[in-house]
């Protein structure tokens, strides 16, 4: 079984980020681990500027943010093993990795968690009707769109308009796609101003506030939603293909969900709370990692 002083598992800004720091520091046994092939994480499908801003001074695009985080990296000697989906991680302080080469057991000594975060599905909330295709969560859309080059659909609901909603109401617009609606339950939008403006404004994309989808309509594919207004209660029909919903963002922490607060166990970046911006969750993955490195040093 191979042995590593410190494992980290997930390679977005905040486990990048811990991991550097963490060899800056001094330690020098540090593996860390994800289930895609690419460092990066969420950041190679946010193809949009808005990247990096306080930690490299300029605006870059998310694949550019993660090419030089994933460069630092290199500058390391911490072992990088990409398309390793961590399994389970056992009270013991040892994790079970699977890959294309199998299952095998890595034992640490301290484990920096940095899954990053999940989203809540259309499952999550309570709309009624049928289930058919042409439903996306916004995260799902953004990477078959960016990433695959997909076609989605032409006539585009967004629940929700937090920055994910925005930003994708925006690509979708610019792929000649027609947002009918975002639909958004609070008086105002969710996210940071500058989406806002750039995504929302700039594309004189309508924003509907105090709404919410009830009902679902169509087999097999989604033909309509249900929207309700939520101070008169008045129900009306708005027909769409695709429905995205964009409707928050939850950390993900089911692998240590059973193991209470052991002393070995560190949490950054999303995983942690959810940031708004990935330099916020790399600042936060650097100061994990330099204080867990740090005790690591012989
Ligand atoms: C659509 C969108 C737009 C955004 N726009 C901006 C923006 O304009 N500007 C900005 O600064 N920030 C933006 N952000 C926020 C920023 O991208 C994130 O806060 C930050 O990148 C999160 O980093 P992370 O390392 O915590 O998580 P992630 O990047 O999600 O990384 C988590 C990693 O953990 C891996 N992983 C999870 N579970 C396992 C497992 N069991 N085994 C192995 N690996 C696992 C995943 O594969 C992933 O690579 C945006 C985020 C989104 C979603």
């Amino acid at each position: 079984m191979e042995r590593t002083e410190l494992l980290i598992i997930g390679a977005g800004a905040a486990g990048i980020s811990a991991a550097c720091a963490a060899w800056d520091a001094g330690c020098r046994n540090i593996v860390l681990a994800d289930r895609l092939p690419c460092a990066g994480g969420i950041l190679p499908q946010c193809v949009h500027e808005g990247f990096g801003l306080s930690a490299f001074g300029m605006e870059l695009t998310g694949p550019i943010y993660a090419e030089r985080l994933a460069e630092r990296l290199t500058l390391t000697g911490v072992r990088f093993l990409p398309g390793r989906e961590v399994m389970a991680v056992t009270k013991d302080k040892t994790a079970v990795l699977s890959g294309s080469g199998g299952m095998e057991e890595i034992r640490f000594e301290k484990l920096i968690l940095a899954t990053g975060c999940r989203e809540r599905s259309i499952g999550a909330l309570h709309v009624a009707g049928t289930r058919p295709a042409g439903i996306f969560t916004a995260g799902q859309a953004q990477e078959m769109i960016n990433l695959h080059h997909w076609e989605l659909g032409r006539r585009i609901v967004i629940l929700g308009c937090g920055d994910l909603g925005m930003i994708l109401a925006r690509r979708f617009t610019l792929e000649g796609k027609q947002v009918l609606a975002v639909l958004e339950q609070n008086a105002h939008p969710g996210g940071i101003a500058r989406n806002y403006h750039r995504c929302i404004e700039a594309h004189h994309i309508p924003i509907r506030y105090r709404r919410t989808v009830r009902e679902i309509h169509g087999m097999p594919r989604i033909t309509g939603v249900t929207v309700e207004d939520l101070d008169s209660g008045e129900l009306e029909l708005l027909p769409c293909d695709t429905l995205v919903t964009a409707v928050g963002l939850v950390p993900e922490r089911e692998l240590v969900r059973k193991l209470g607060e052991p002393h070995w166990l560190f949490l950054a970046g999303n995983c942690s709370r959810v940031h708004e911006l990935a330099d916020s969750a790399a600042e936060e993955g650097a100061k994990v990692g330099r204080y867990v490195g740090s005790q690591l040093v012989k």
